[in-house]
């Protein structure tokens, strides 16, 4: 059946989210330097920012993925108990702040978009919750891309289950009034975009910025091996002459 609408992930698809995440990091432990100076507590800033990089590679690897709970693991680790929830909501905040204001667009992406707009394409963005409710959204209207999107869905938000449960893939279909054999999801993270899209009986393009070596586990159609192989990669899949 011809694809009229394609669904796309947000970090690692669209926007470069992770390059500068050290800046974050050195956020959170400043203040969380800070935070134990004021109590007296003697606290060495690259020790405690080598446990935050240390705590989100491990947060990642586990989906552990609430910077709320991250924050109470370091300082569970440093043996201190009474932390106000709100310092930990504080942390969290900066996080996501700084973060969104590192992160950087792939080159090209607002013209693929525009482009695949203007060719008729329904677009849909479908991203997981960042685990603090609201700022995914708040990244997503900050990166400039949303004018683009006929739907957006923050999964674990929007819908009650996130990617890869196939409840917030159908979520954006329904929402751009298409079935799944008219749709193609695009996502970097193939244990959940890929698994999710394969689930939802939705067709999939990987892109594979790692070059995986566990291979295409879960069917996806169409592999780019990083954003400035998408725009050939999905054309040549939709059937578009450049
Ligand atoms: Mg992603």
């Amino acid at each position: 059946m011809k694809k009229i609408g394609i669904i796309f992930d947000f970090d690692g698809t669209l926007v470069d989210s992770f390059s500068n995440r050290i800046e974050p990091h050195k956020k959170v432990a400043e203040l969380i330097t800070e935070f134990l100076k004021k109590r007296g507590i003697k606290a060495n800033y690259h020790n405690i920012l080598e446990k935050v990089i240390r705590t989100e590679e491990e947060g990642e690897k586990r989906v552990t993925r609430s910077r709320d709970e991250w924050w109470k693991q370091i300082f569970k680790e440093l043996n201190i108990n009474n932390v106000p929830e709100d310092f930990v909501t504080k942390l969290t905040n900066v996080y996501w702040e700084t973060l969104r204001d590192t992160t950087t667009i792939y080159q090209g992406a607002p013209e693929l978009l525009a482009e695949l707009k203007q060719k008729g394409y329904k677009l849909g963005l479908l991203s997981d919750t960042d685990f603090a409710p609201g700022w995914k959204e708040k990244r997503f209207k900050s990166s400039g891309l949303a004018k683009f999107f006929d739907t957006y869905v923050v999964a674990g938000e929007t819908t009650p289950e996130p990617k890869p449960s196939p409840q917030p893939f159908l979520e954006v279909i329904k929402r751009l009034n298409l079935k799944p054999e008219q749709v193609i999801h695009v996502g970097d993270n193939q244990d959940t975009d890929i698994k999710g899209a394969t689930a939802a009986g939705i067709d999939s393009l990987w892109i594979d910025w790692q070059g995986n070596p566990s291979g295409n586990r879960y069917g996806a159609k169409a592999i780019a091996k990083g954003f400035p192989e998408l725009k050939d990669i999905l054309y040549k899949f939709l059937g578009i002459q450049k």
